[in-house]
């Protein structure tokens, strides 16, 4: 067994290497028996999708048959975006999910994101998993469960958000971009049919291997064509997903890019406008605009730890109303249950901009501007990334304040710089932001110069 794929917010590795029909059987016994245990429950009922990739249905039969052994029903809602498993859980009031999905990973990758309860399954409790597999403690259960169909989840899906947002009375004309992701089974009828948006489809057929480029939108290349495709047909804005659906990549009328964290301040000022004073999640990414302007519409800004488990963790934890990622996963808790979705992301950025006469970059030119670096990934190993940052620390907290949440977050005043390392790989993250390009190049020198000191 690779215990590599056993990582902090899911189960990931390449499909006919990691992922063999053994391991699969094994880990849908274990899930059933650590599922009952965590509930305290002697049934079960497991809703499970998957993505399109070529893996995926194989992985689904030896899950679901581990599943059953297990004694738990299984609920086999096909090919679906991540988020729609999760609804399906809710509407369904099921017991758990499980969706098969690589994310946003190269074809031949597969893996499993997993919901017990309201919790999604990170850290300990995935480890805690793969010892049960390890040591085959889970036993077959005497009597066992069955599986069943679900086909109508996604038409459940699109009636519940057409019902949700009232959309306005300006036309809007849209790309979508699913790069060939599983967002492709849904976020057209969406947009189209549910929205009412004149919609240009790029790559929307849901195909495995990938062909035209990586569904991965917090990568600039990845999204050259949504770009492209904007600008040529002169439409509203360009939307774009990630492989499976729980990210969103959006493009603004003139064809740039606005980052997670910028989405962000648009879609806060809306949900504050019905929710005065909420509490709204960035993390430590995100830029500081986000976080001032929050506060300036009346809101509590709250920054959270890096990670999907985690922000949602948090969101139960403050009641927050909405929380983001830099990355593009987005949770609302207003009018919907504060899981990450970027279909309905999607609806909820159509709805603002259906009703208003201001388009994307009117709606944000008031936020100053900054210059902030991309997220840095610089290489370095497991067994000393997770010193480097309280090092950083040190050196900066004599002069400055720092936050030590998740990494280190240095406010130099002007600007401030993040050092963390990554959960999920041998990098250390940086992320520099500040009021001029001169300024942001120059507290990236110094961060860059603790950190090699902190390694040294
Ligand atoms: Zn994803």
């Amino acid at each position: 067994m690779n215990t590599q794929i056993f990582r902090q917010y899911d189960i990931r590795g390449i499909a006919d290497r990691d992922l063999d029909n053994e391991l699969v059987f094994g880990l849908g016994l274990a899930f059933a028996h650590f599922a009952k245990m965590k509930l305290g429950k002697s049934e079960l009922s497991v809703v499970v999708g998957r993505d399109a990739r070529v893996s995926s249905d194989r992985i689904f039969c030896a899950l679901a048959d581990g599943l059953v052994k297990g004694g738990a029903t299984v609920v086999d809602i096909g090919m679906v975006p991540t988020p729609l498993v999760y609804f399906a859980r809710v509407q369904g009031s099921h017991d758990a999910c499980i969706q098969i999905t690589g994310s946003h990973n190269a074809g031949e990758y597969n893996g499993f994101k997993m919901m017990v309860g309201a919790d999604t399954l990170h850290g300990a409790a995935i480890q805690e998993l793969r010892g049960i597999i390890a040591d085959k403690s889970a036993a077959e259960a005497a009597q066992p469960g069955e599986i069943i169909a679900d086909e109508n989840v996604i038409s459940d899906y699109l009636n519940y958000v057409g019902g949700n947002v009232k959309m306005g009375s300006k036309p809007l004309k849209v790309v979508v971009d699913c790069g060939n992701g599983i967002a492709g089974v849904a976020a057209p009828q969406l947009v189209q049919d549910v929205l009412g948006a004149q919609m240009i489809p790029l790559f929307v057929e849901p195909d495995g291997n990938f062909p035209n480029h990586h569904p991965d939108p917090t990568v600039l290349e990845n999204l050259q064509d949504v770009m492209a495709a904007v600008r040529e047909h002169q439409a509203d804005l360009g939307i774009a997903y990630d492989g499976d659906g729980d990210r969103i990549g959006v493009v603004d009328h003139k064809g740039e890019v606005i980052w997670g964290d910028k989405l962000m301040i648009l879609l806060s000022r809306d949900v504050l406008k019905s929710n005065p004073g909420a509490t709204i999640i960035g993390e430590v990414k995100c830029s500081q605009t986000l976080f001032d302007d929050i506060q300036k519409h009346g809101g509590n800004a709250v920054m959270s730890k890096v990670g999907h488990s985690l922000i949602k963790a948090k969101i139960k934890e403050t009641g927050a109303k909405l929380a983001g990622e830099m990355s593009g996963h987005i949770f609302f808790n207003d009018r919907y249950f504060g899981f990450d979705d970027a279909l309905y992301a999607t609806a909820r950025l159509l709805e603002i901009l259906s009703n208003t006469d201001q388009d994307l970059g009117q709606l944000l030119g008031d936020v100053p501007e900054t210059f902030a670096t991309p997220e840095l990934r610089l290489d370095c190993p497991d067994d000393v990334k997770f010193d480097v940052p309280g090092k950083v620390a040190e050196q900066f907290s004599k002069e400055w304040e720092v936050n030590t949440l998740d990494g280190v977050r240095i406010n130099f005043g002007d600007g401030w710089g993040l050092v963390r390392a990554s959960n999920t790989g041998p990098v250390l993250v940086m992320r520099v932001e500040a009021g001029t390009p001169e300024r942001r190049d120059e507290l990236l020198g110094w961060l860059e110069n603790a950190v090699k000191s902190a390694i040294a």
